[in-house]
């Protein structure tokens, strides 16, 4: 079977090699995003993966690639809110996406950024580049394994999270309105204002939803203990930025771990001018008790070959009309 790939990105290409090697089928590599220009790229092939987050949303896009004898669309990501779906209903379309492709990758990023909190790494080195090799008694650490974790969303990652951080030895505080006591007798499950006023790190795992949006805002720090460390590695719009701002500034809460931030869109997985980016970004990079990395805790090999694998999988299943359990209820 002949299947186009778009938005390519380098990471990816290994791991479609061996698939092609594996599957016998051929894959075209092409690094363009799917697009009213690019749509004629896919002329004569049998399926589509695509990689994006620019939405698809000319409606002529769809009705095309059904005229073109295209069934599918197989986004090789969790999100598809850039795909229409009433217009793939519309057109036959069936719409696949890769919502698991590797929980650990994110939950071992989180305790990568509390450890490194944890034990001040970000004060320290600044202390190496000025020859200041002092014992400071306001660094002074704590043990991860006396040390209360509270989990936000124990889903996937969330519960990822949590099996780690009780491998560790912390103690694992839960709240997930949706989850059941016995999906995992490792944690206690509690409410979220006990996680808010005893848990020494805080994790979020939940979706961005108008429900969750600024769930950690000004009277959430206050009422923080003052050695809390919150760990965001799902959106940044589930944090008040300023608030959080605020916080660490005035001490209510002792640091920060982020790999997504409130608003991305001018440098999502681009190099830009440090002084074009927003100010906040910038007050926050500036401080050494936070660490911000750029939404790449998904980014390791086995999500980038899961990624790869299953969207491809479920192209000449779909194509070959059978069902995949990937497909998105449309
Ligand atoms: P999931 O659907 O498996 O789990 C989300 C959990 O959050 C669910 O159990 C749900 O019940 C719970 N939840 C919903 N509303 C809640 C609330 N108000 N309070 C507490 N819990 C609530 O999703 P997942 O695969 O674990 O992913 C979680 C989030 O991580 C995603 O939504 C995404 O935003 C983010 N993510 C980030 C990266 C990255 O690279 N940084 C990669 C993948 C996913």
């Amino acid at each position: 079977m002949k299947i186009i790939m778009y938005g390519t990105g380098n990471a990816e290409r290994e791991y479609v090699k061996e698939w092609m090697e594996q599957t016998g089928n051929e894959v075209k590599m092409v690094t363009e995003q799917l697009n009213a220009q690019t749509i004629d790229l896919a002329q004569g092939f049998a399926g589509i993966s695509i990689q994006q987050t620019k939405p698809l949303g000319d409606p002529a896009l769809y009705q095309k690639l059904a005229t073109m004898g295209i069934k599918q669309l197989a986004t090789r990501t969790a999100g598809f809110d850039m795909i229409d779906l009433a217009a793939c209903r519309d057109n036959g379309l069936v719409v696949t996406n890769v919502a698991v492709y590797s929980p650990r990758a994110i939950a071992e990023m989180g305790l990568t950024h509390a450890m490194y909190l944890l034990r001040h790494i970000g004060e320290y080195t600044s202390r190496m580049e000025q020859g200041d090799f002092r014992w400071n008694p306001e660094l002074i650490s704590n043990e991860i394994y006396n040390q209360t974790v509270g989990i936000i969303g124990l889903g996937n990652i969330g519960g990822a999270t949590a099996q780690i951080y009780k491998a560790l030895g912390a103690r694992v505080l839960a709240y997930d309105p949706n989850k059941n006591v016995e999906d995992a007798p490792f944690v206690e499950y509690t409410d979220l204002d006990t996680i808010i006023k005893t848990a020494d790190i805080i994790s979020l795992h939940t979706p961005l939803l108008p429900s969750t949006q600024n769930m950690l805002a000004a009277p959430q720090f206050a009422a923080m203990k003052k050695n809390a460390i919150i760990i965001n590695m799902a959106r940044g719009g589930l944090i008040n930025t300023a608030d959080l701002i605020e916080a660490l500034e005035n001490k209510e809460i002792a640091g920060a771990g982020l790999d997504t931030l409130a608003d991305e869109t001018g440098f999502f997985n681009q190099k830009v001018a440090v002084d074009s980016l927003p100010s906040d970004y910038q007050q926050l990079q500036a401080m050494p008790n936070v660490l911000i990395t750029p939404h790449v805790a998904f980014f390791t090999q086995t999500s980038i070959r899961n990624m790869v694998e299953i969207s491809l999988n479920d192209v000449v299943r779909v194509v070959n009309g059978q069902h995949s359990r990937n497909e998105v209820r449309i």
